[in-house]
């Protein structure tokens, strides 16, 4: 059975590796991160994604993972090879494909036999190509002839349940000009094919590319016109859980991604919509929908810095100005803080003169890197990063928030202030009866 490749070890690739190992394939990963090369090699995951800590170790323990020291390594071995780098934001909101280009030309010098190079990473519109030229390029400069196909197969895993998704994708999307190459990709997706997942074939690289950007973007538009919404429902007295409820049972609609809340975040959404923007941009097409959504997204997380700036009225004495938050991650289940509504609406209210006291089920590790330049004073449960503090803010919903004692938290607050941007107590009247409680959109 053919080896496969994975570069670049990050939430996608990890998962990428685990998923196909768990389905019996040989895979070799790699990264250039030499940290996450040695952690890995001793089976430990470098991330947190429930089941992932475990899959690791027993697919490694049974060889069916292997961690390479290098690139070259991966590209000798293995025949198919995807590329999982991360593709950042550049600062005119572009996407940084630099990575994704680094890896291409190095496959490009080291490849000696037949190679299927299937990008995963969320790239703009043309990338496949240029990977394709690049390699074409370094294969000239060493005057080898060997054949390779590229493929654009993007991921749409949502962090939190990252493993779940993978194993049961809604659609398997593949672009590749070449048909060879499309049907050795499936037989690597047979165990989804199988099972009458829909896998969507283009031959068209653009695309390939296209469909996931415009999905994240859609999503994207999907969270911003409810968290419009909410502030709508706040001001007519109307409920958005309900307005949600009544939208989604119409299948055209659907429920999904319409729970309002603090704004989108994460290494994706904000991310995609501006890269998308850019691409537009780049092609004289104007994206007046996505642009609107990227702002409501900005000003969702400024309404609550303003409302808590309002509500919890601010005095010189720094002791008395401590407000706590509850949630750092930019959503449950995952320990990824890029671009946390959270970490925004923390810099902001700091900048109002609010201390901060933090805690986060998975988040504080990667939120103290983001935040090393302000003054956050991190607790190890709720009930600490509570003591002594004026308002809570519940900005992720993680599981175990909804058996905190409240009372408890209520005893060791100064006063009794109440956010949930999650609406995840708006029915508990005990909880209404012991804070001054706000929701997002159901007040
Ligand atoms: P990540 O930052 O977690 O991981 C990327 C990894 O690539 C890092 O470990 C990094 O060290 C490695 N890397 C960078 N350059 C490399 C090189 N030249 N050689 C080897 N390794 C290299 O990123 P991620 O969240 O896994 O995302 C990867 C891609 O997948 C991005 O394009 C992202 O937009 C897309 N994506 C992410 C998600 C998600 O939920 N995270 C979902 C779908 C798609």
């Amino acid at each position: 059975m053919d080896k496969i490749g994975v570069i670049g070890i990050g939430y996608v690739g990890l998962i990428q590796g685990i998923g196909l190992a768990e389905q019996g394939w040989n895979v070799m990963c790699t990264d250039c991160d030499l940290e996450k090369i040695a952690l890995l090699q001793s089976k430990k995951a470098p991330i947190y994604e429930k089941g992932i800590q475990e899959l690791l170790k027993h697919n490694a323990e049974i060889g069916r993972i292997k961690v390479a020291n290098s690139i070259r390594e991966v590209i000798s071995s293995c025949r198919i090879i995807f590329i999982t780098v991360g593709t950042p934001s550049s600062e005119d909101g572009s996407s940084d494909i630099h990575h994704v280009l680094e890896v291409a030309k190095t496959i490009g010098m080291n490849m000696n036999d037949y190679k299927i190079i299937i990008n995963k990473s969320t790239v703009p519109v043309g990338t496949a190509r240029l990977i394709k030229n690049i390699v074409l390029k370094e294969l000239k400069a060493r005057d080898v002839r060997c054949a390779f196909d590229v493929i654009s197969n993007p991921e749409f895993l949502r962090e939190g349940q990252a493993l779940w998704d993978w194993f049961n994708p809604d659609r398997i999307v593949i672009g590749s000009d070449s048909l060879t190459a499309i049907k050795e990709l499936k037989k690597v997706y047979d165990n989804f094919l199988c099972r009458g997942i829909p896998c969507f074939t283009t031959d068209n690289f653009e695309t390939a590319e296209l469909i996931k950007y415009a999905s994240n973007a859609f999503l994207a538009v999907k969270i911003s016109y409810i968290n419009e919404m909410a502030l709508l429902a706040d001001q007519v007295g109307a409920d958005i859980h309900d307005i949600a409820e009544g939208m989604g049972l119409d299948h055209r609609i659907s429920s999904a991604f319409l729970k309002a809340g603090p704004g989108y975040g994460g290494s994706c959404f904000p991310k995609d919509t501006r890269a998308l923007i850019n691409i537009a941009n780049k092609n004289a097409v104007e994206l007046c929908i996505v642009k609107a959504a990227i702002q409501a997204n900005k000003k969702q997380k400024l309404k609550i810095i303003q409302e808590v700036k309002d509500i919890v009225s601010n005095s010189a004495s720094e002791e008395y100005n401590i407000v706590t938050v509850l949630g750092l991650t930019f959503k449950e289940g995952t320990d990824d803080v890029r671009e946390s509504p959270s970490l925004d609406i923390i810099r902001g209210l700091v900048a109002e003169n609010f201390r901060i006291k933090a805690y986060c089920p998975k988040g504080m590790e990667n939120a103290k890197k983001y935040l090393e330049d302000i003054n956050i004073i991190y607790s190890s449960n709720e009930y600490e990063a509570c003591e002594q503090s004026r308002a809570v803010l519940l900005l992720t919903a993680w599981k175990q928030f909804d058996n905190i004692n409240w009372e408890k938290v209520r005893g060791v607050m100064k006063d009794n202030y109440f956010f949930d941007y999650r609406n995840a107590f708006t029915d508990d009247l005990n909880i209404r009866k012991m804070f001054k409680y706000s929701g997002m959109g159901r007040n």
